[in-house]
């Protein structure tokens, strides 16, 4: 099976910029989200959660309930890794794209990738994280808001 995730986030200042499970403490700007409002684990976790037509993130994790104020998406995706291994699947690999103009992530990939997989319980090989920038154009051209795609495989027992 394959699953597809998307997700936006608003950027502010005065909030926190958490990316894959990386703080960014010197980004003036930050995610606004009820969570910690990361991007990226979030596109996996519907990724995940889409492969085995399970709904999304919404649907198990709403940000009504004061039980996710600010609560840890690494955590979340904890849970989506219990909840696929509950349906007898497992994770073949996760490929995904971070859109943004900065800050440049590259010299963090590899931390994502390895908070990524280790709430997996995969190795890291399995994990591809990549970054691009918007070219100045629309709204994360203009820094109003970071996005991600991700895309994952997964295969039945
Ligand atoms: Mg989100």
């Amino acid at each position: 099976m394959i699953g597809f995730g998307y997700d936006i986030h608003r950027l502010a200042p005065g909030e926190s910029l958490i990316i894959g499970g990386v703080h960014f403490p010197d980004s003036p700007v930050g995610t606004v989200a009820h969570s910690d409002g990361d991007v990226l684990v979030h596109a996996i976790i519907d990724a995940l959660l889409g492969a085995k037509a399970l709904g999304d993130i919404g649907a198990h994790f709403p940000d009504t309930d004061p039980q996710h104020k600010n609560a840890s998406s690494i955590e979340l995706l904890r849970k989506v890794a219990k909840m696929i291994e509950g349906t007898g699947a497992r994770i073949v690999n996760i490929d995904s794209t971070v859109v943004l103009e900065r800050p440049k992530l590259l010299a963090s990939i590899g931390a994502m990738r390895k908070n990524v997989a280790e709430a997996l319980g995969l190795d890291i090989t399995k994990i591809s994280v990549k970054a691009t920038t918007s070219e100045r154009i629309g709204f994360v051209g203009r820094e109003e808001g970071i996005a991600a795609y991700a895309v994952c495989q997964l295969q039945s027992e």
